[in-house]
């Protein structure tokens, strides 16, 4: 049998489901992947589901950050193909990943293709924190079976319109800058974070993205070098465009 099928089969048993989740095969396993809570998954498992999720990755092409000037930049793209030092997550307050089966949210894109060792690994951490994660914090994992190093996990505000929600949001983003540059990161990639289902609007939303990570390299910086911003779609890449020409 090969590493998809003993993957989706082990994942089946592991939950007790008997029906297919997904079309294809990729889409099955990563669906099964998104129900898991990885409290004891076997080695075997975990070495199996390496070798399918690095397969995946090899059928893609991967952005270096290598290629990008030194300071901000911004890049239309899926943020779990970027190589960098550390990309950042936006995530619910229980920090455990989505939930849903192949939900379009960029947690669940990071979590499907880094595998569920960055659940567990969260598990882990959020037992002992005892309580949900407030906004604007910052966690830190391995990046594991992604071509980035760590994966940062921050949960932005649902966007309410009160000055609070700037605040968390600027959070998110300083935090996650201090920490990689406190860990000697030389390189972070951002997803805009709350804009999509936390609904902050993206005009509003880009101003504290750009405005939070110039401040940063002028003020405090001492290690990072490149800040990429990772936009999913063409109207998202072109607002953060209009803003980083203003911020210039
Ligand atoms: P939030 O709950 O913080 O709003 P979402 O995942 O719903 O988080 O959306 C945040 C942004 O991430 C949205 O602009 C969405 O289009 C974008 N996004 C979704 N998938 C990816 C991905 N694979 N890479 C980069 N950005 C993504």
């Amino acid at each position: 049998m090969n590493e998809i099928d003993w993957c989706i089969n082990y994942l089946k048993e592991y939950n007790h489901i008997i029906y297919n989740l997904g079309d294809t095969k990729e889409n099955q396993f990563r669906s099964l992947m998104n129900i898991t809570m990885p409290y004891d998954l076997s080695d075997e498992y975990y070495e199996k589901e390496e070798k399918v999720l690095k397969s995946i990755l090899s059928r893609k092409t991967i952005i270096d950050i290598i290629d990008f000037d030194n300071g901000i930049s911004i890049a239309k793209g899926d943020i779990t193909l970027f190589k960098v030092d550390v990309i950042v997550n936006a995530c619910n307050s229980k920090l455990l990943g989505c939930f849903q089966p192949l939900h379009k949210c960029v947690d669940n894109a990071i979590h499907s293709f880094a595998g569920l060792k960055v659940r567990r690994d969260l598990m882990e951490i959020m037992d002992n924190q005892g309580h949900d994660e407030a906004n604007g914090l910052c966690k830190v994992t391995k990046g594991y079976n992604l071509p980035s190093k760590y994966i940062f996990h921050t949960v932005g505000p649902i966007y309410n319109n009160l000055k609070q929600d700037a605040i968390d949001l600027r959070n998110c983003y300083y935090n996650s800058l201090k920490m990689a540059d406190d860990m000697k990161l030389e390189s972070i990639a951002f997803p805009s974070i709350s804009t999509g289902i936390f609904g902050y609007p993206i005009e509003k939303a880009s101003e504290i993205a750009i405005n939070t990570a110039k401040e940063y390299l002028e003020k405090e910086n001492k290690n990072l070098k490149r800040i990429v911003f990772v936009l999913f779609s063409e109207g998202d890449y072109s607002v953060y465009e209009r803003r980083i020409n203003k911020a210039y």
